[in-house]
């Protein structure tokens, strides 16, 4: 098959392209028409369609593949490994949903998941999408005031949490947060199911909490029916990360998103049934979402669900589940990798990795040295994709299903079916063609399973997506980048990230990907700066691998940008620091740098990981004015 023919086939003929994936999932009734457009830019795709995610992603298999392993459920935390085949899975997922049934859950209420990556948390999603509630799963690293304003936001009629999470070796209590996370909320959840994990103490509100265990007991033998619903049928509420301001909550649907998902697992990850997948994310994320619930199983693949670190016990472990459970498809972090990368490789290199066809990375730009060394370590393809909690899968990728194409390093790839991907000049909003630099922006429909709104607020999905280029009605994705004249787009930075230098606009991407070149920098940070001469000059914060020996860094890391990318682009200053704000997914805040760099308040960080990395940094700078 032609990759460029068959895009084109799916952007002009969606109804023909998207009515033959549609074929991938089971339709309890078939759909009316495969794509409704007349009210742009609100796409619905496979309208009257009856399904539902949890037959497609269970139910289905008990037919083929019953005794087949669903779920391996690892956690070097508590050492605890625990398979469940499809039929397993079957009978969990349904004594969860028998659960929801008796506390008076149904169709489109709310249930937020608040959990550490744990056997029982796929058990809660699962079982909501079997009854037709809404799940909204929210990251077990977020704190009260986070997990309230989500709270208010989905209102949910039950939360499902456990007592505690765990990592590098330590119990992390959730109970508590959550507790007062209902007390700072406005809006109070009727019923709270609590895993007991047995890790902490905690204390239980009579008349609300629920022990999961005792609950899990009563329906044991229970089978709760298949709630078909409509393919437009809301199937979650996501928050996004949080790196620009604050989350987003993106609203799925469920026909669209099995059908999408499903194609991408032929066209780009290459999985097969009966094969297994690891994705080393978190089901608070949407590669969590897409990536360790759903998609592996819509395929009939055993899925692995990891708690702990890559680093514990040892910076083996991740490739010895690979071995261990014939890994055919992975999917990580360029930040992941780059925990691993201040490892000794022979960890990596000491288990069998045949099964492995390919590693996938998503979530941030891949740098090159970051790819070379990963590529060099396990000897697989390393396959950048890049996409957005909005869109629910990749945007762009390598698609290694429907073509062979050749890497180009720093480039996540072509376009993915359906997807009408445009370069616009953001002052203009003309359409750019190649190598020239512009707001990378999708026209519509967006293709199956992207976000059908934003939670509870059509006006704002609107404005906040499609009316930021002027005169167009356009998905922006706020991204910035460049295409070549073979189709590969490549991502220079966030929209916020560009910086306008004596007229010159740079992407600040561009100058890391240069300063991440110098054989001592382990990590790097740039973001602009007002100037009062240029209007706006670069900074870069860099993390030295040896960090013994930088006294002459800063000079190094600018003489390696003028020969680069011209001085245009040297960074005014560049600041050796031992660490980078990060939000819990791992990206770098830069806009906080920014506000720091600029003598400013960084406003809203509460989706920052560690705050005292920003105070730090802040010394820093003021004792290197
Ligand atoms: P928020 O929207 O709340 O500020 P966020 O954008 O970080 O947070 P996500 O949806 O998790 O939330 O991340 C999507 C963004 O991550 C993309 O818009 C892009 O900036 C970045 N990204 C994802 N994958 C890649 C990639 N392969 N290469 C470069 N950047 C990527
Ligand atoms: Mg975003």
């Amino acid at each position: 098959m032609s990759y460029k023919a068959e895009h084109e086939r799916s952007i002009k003929d969606p109804d023909g392209f998207w009515g033959e994936q549609a074929k991938l999932i089971h339709w309890e009734k078939p759909f009316d028409h495969v794509l409704s457009y007349d009210k742009p830019p609100f796409a619905k795709w496979f309208e009257g369609g009856l399904t539902n995610l949890c037959y497609n992603a269970v139910d289905r298999h008990l037919q083929d593949r019953p005794d087949q392993i669903a779920l391996v459920a690892v956690s070097t935390e508590t050492n605890q490994e625990k398979t469940y085949t499809f039929k397993e899975l079957y009978e969990e997922v349904n004594r969860m949903a028998a659960i929801y049934k008796a506390n008076g859950i149904g169709k489109g209420d709310r249930v937020l998941i608040y959990m550490p990556m744990i056997a029982e948390a796929s058990f809660a999603i699962l079982a909501c999408a079997r009854i037709g509630a809404i799940h909204s799963v929210v990251f077990g690293g977020f704190a009260s005031h986070s997990l309230a304003s989500r709270i208010d936001d989905a209102k949910p009629k039950l939360i499902v949490t456990a007592e505690a999470g765990a990592r590098g070796g330590k119990a992390v209590p959730y109970k508590p947060l959550l507790d007062e996370a209902i007390s700072l909320a406005t809006y109070k959840p009727e019923k709270v199911l609590i895993v007991n994990r047995g890790l902490t103490e905690f204390a239980t509100v009579a008349g609300r909490d629920l022990d999961y265990a005792t609950e899990r007991q009563k329906h044991l033998n229970e089978l709760v029916p298949i709630e078909w619903v409509d393919a437009t049928h809301t199937s979650y509420i996501l928050y996004t990360s949080g790196t620009t301001g604050k989350p987003k909550g993106v609203q799925r649907d469920t026909g669209g998103y099995a059908v999408a998902l499903a194609a991408s697992m032929k066209h780009i990850f290459c999985g097969n049934p009966g094969e297994t997948m690891f994705t080393t994310s978190d089901i608070g994320w949407v590669v969590g979402h897409s990536y360790i619930i759903y998609g592996p199983l819509l395929n009939g693949m055993a899925t692995i669900m990891y708690e702990g670190t890559p680093l514990r016990p040892d910076a083996g472990i991740w490739w010895e589940l690979v071995e261990k459970y014939k890994v055919s498809v992975m999917f990580s972090a360029p930040t992941a990798v780059r925990v691993l990368k201040k490892q000794d490789p022979a960890f990596l290199t000491k288990y069998d990795l045949s099964s492995l066809r390919a590693l996938f990375l998503a979530g941030e730009p891949l740098d090159e040295p970051t790819a070379t060394w990963i590529h060099g370590a396990i000897n697989k393809p390393i396959v950048d994709n890049y996409w957005q909690t909005e869109t629910g899968w990749p945007m762009l990728a390598i698609q290694r299903g429907v073509e062979v194409m050749p890497h180009k390093f720093g480039s996540p790839g072509v376009p993915s079916f359906g997807y009408n991907m445009k370069l616009l000049d953001d002052a203009t909003s003309a359409e750019l063609g190649p190598n020239q630099k512009g707001v990378i922006a999708i026209e519509g429909p967006l293709p199956p399973g992207c976000m059908q709104t934003v939670w509870g607020d059509d006006k704002r999905y609107i404005s906040a997506y499609w009316e930021t280029i002027p005169g167009k009605l356009i998905y922006s994705t706020f991204d910035w980048g460049i295409k070549d004249e073979d189709g590969y787009f490549f991502i220079l930075g966030r929209t916020d990230d560009v910086i306008n230098v004596a007229g010159h606009r740079l992407g600040t991407r561009e100058i890391e990907e240069s300063i991440s070149s110098h054989p001592n920098v382990s990590e790097v940070a740039v973001v602009g700066i007002e100037d009062k001469l240029k209007g706006q000059a670069a900074i870069a914060f860099v993390i030295p691998k040896d960090s013994s020996n930088f006294s002459t860094l800063e000079a190094e890391c600018m003489k390696t940008v003028d020969g680069q990318l011209g001085a245009i682009a040297r960074p005014g200053r560049v600041y050796v620091v031992n660490a980078l704000p990060k939000t819990r997914s791992g990206k770098i805040v830069r806009r906080a740098l920014q506000a720091v760099a600029e003598g400013r308040d960084p406003g809203d960080i509460s989706t920052m990981e560690d705050q005292a990395v920003l105070a730090q940094i802040k010394g820093i700078i003021e004792q290197n004015p």
